[in-house]
């Protein structure tokens, strides 16, 4: 998309510290890093969410996240990793093309864990809520 900032580094028209690329996919540091080493993987094709990406694309995202983990760890000596997507506005997600934020994690870093993201009271059963979801289309 033209006016994508994420599409616009992608085709060399907007600058970014690049980590990993391949055919398909780019990884490059976050503008505003929350730890050194933040990095953000997307596909390069243009899409928004984690459900629009091409099903093509899917394990080359996964092998990328993969990929571009292991070289963070290893490059900055990070015994962990916290990864994640800020999937749909609601979500948090500003930028609308598909990315994946890797953060290098330490022990006593200050940092939270997935499970800090957002609690909310819940009111239906795990039973309910289970056959929801599974029987969705
Ligand atoms: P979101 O909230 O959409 O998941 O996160 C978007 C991320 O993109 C933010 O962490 C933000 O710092 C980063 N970002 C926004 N604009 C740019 C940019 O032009 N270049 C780079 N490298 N990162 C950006
Ligand atoms: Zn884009």
């Amino acid at each position: 998309m033209a006016d994508c900032i994420f599409c616009q580094i992608v085709r060399g028209e907007r600058s970014a510290y690049k980590v990993y690329e391949d055919s398909d996919t780019l990884a490059f540091l976050d503008i505003f890093p929350l730890v050194e080493g933040h990095t953000l993987v997307i596909p390069k094709a243009h899409c928004e969410r984690l459900q629009d990406l091409h099903p093509d694309l899917t394990a080359k995202v996964a092998h990328a996240v993969r990929a571009v983990t292991e070289k963070l760890e290893k490059a900055l000596g990070a015994p962990a990793t916290t990864i994640g997507i800020n999937n749909g506005k609601a979500a948090g997600q500003v930028v609308p093309h598909l990315h994946i934020h890797i953060l290098p994690r330490y022990e006593n870093d200050g940092g939270g864990t997935i499970h800090s993201v957002v609690r909310t009271t819940t009111q239906r059963s795990l039973e309910e809520i289970c056959h929801l979801i599974a029987k969705a289309r």
